[in-house]
């Protein structure tokens, strides 16, 4: 693989694309005395990816950030195919915020022919994403534990945008005694609030405006729950408001939920998240917001 491994510049990150170099490399690390931190990502990167690196430089020694578009996460009409792939741009962002190493691993390195295990997700991948991509936690939990099992790292960071997938994820590694900690960092949004996502490539100018509907629904959201608004169905409803004048027609989900269970929560009386998904165009953009209180 050395045609892929990067020595341009100092600051580039080491790319490494197999298993034993990657276990090489956090052994090293560890024998220097470093906590390896682990931020798994299907590349095209963006901020919020990398504020996910600044977190793991400031709390581990050594991080690896990982690059794989996961196939078992995608069902079969999904954009598996056309998921953006940009490397070259990538590393360069890792560079810029200085990364230790970069995983790349191919499709058939990390599922080889024969492969057949997959995690059974934990109950809080039911609802909602579970729901309308069914399969796709199933996939997310096996890469995520897969990748887990090759990096060894002490701590692995992801971000608050993927709210469910960071509950199934902090599941996991309780229900299956996997001794790394899991940190979820904030989401890391555009300057009019659109969440950065790897999926805002695809909106064309006028689905980006419309876009910017789904953060304008959630603040207003939280200022009814900070003007005392209780009732989730008013805040349910005043969001489908938003997205409809945004001309948002195609919403999965808007949902005001329990923060650990992601079940439904009828009454704002302890803090909640706000979760919502819907497309836009033939984009599907998912967005959260916690709502603290005080809810009393
Ligand atoms: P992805 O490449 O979409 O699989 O995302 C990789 C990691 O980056 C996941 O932990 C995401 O939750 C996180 N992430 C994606 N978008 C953002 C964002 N706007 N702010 C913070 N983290 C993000």
């Amino acid at each position: 693989m050395s045609e892929l491994t990067s020595s341009s510049s100092p600051s580039t990150p080491k790319l490494v694309t197999t298993a034993s170099e990657l276990r090489a490399a956090v052994r090293a690390a560890r024998a220097a005395g470093c906590a390896i931190g682990l931020v798994p990502t299907m590349g095209a990167l963006h901020e919020g990816h990398l504020s996910l690196v600044q977190a793991s430089r400031s709390e581990c020694g050594f991080t690896v950030a990982t690059i794989f578009v996961n196939p078992t996460q995608f069902a079969p009409h999904e954009d598996f195919d056309k998921y953006p792939r940009t490397l070259d741009a990538d590393l360069e962002s890792l560079a810029s915020c200085h990364a230790d190493l970069v995983f790349a691993p191919r499709r058939e390195d990390m599922y080889p022919a024969g492969c057949s295990t997959l995690v059974q997700p934990p109950q809080v991948a039911q609802r909602w994403e579970g729901e309308c991509r069914p399969g796709h936690f199933q996939g997310v939990a096996t890469v995520v534990l897969k990748l887990f099992n090759l990096a060894q790292a002490d701590v692995a960071f992801f971000g608050h945008k993927d709210y469910q997938q960071a509950a199934v994820i902090r599941r996991m590694v309780q229900d299956l005694n996997v001794p790394t900690e899991i940190r979820v960092c904030p989401t890391v949004r555009e300057p009019d609030g659109l969440a950065m996502s790897s999926r805002n490539r695809y909106l064309s100018a006028g689905e980006r405006q419309q876009a910017v509907a789904l953060s304008r629904a959630l603040r207003l959201a939280e200022q009814m729950a900070a003007g005392g608004e209780r009732h989730a169905a008013k805040l349910v409803e005043a969001i489908d408001r938003v997205l409809a004048e945004a001309q948002i027609r195609r919403i999965d989900y808007v949902a005001v939920v329990d923060p650990d269970t992601l079940e439904p929560v009828p009454e704002l009386t302890r803090p909640v998240v706000v979760l919502i998904a819907a497309r836009v165009g033939g984009t599907r953009l998912i967005d959260n917001w916690r709502i603290d209180g005080p809810l009393a």
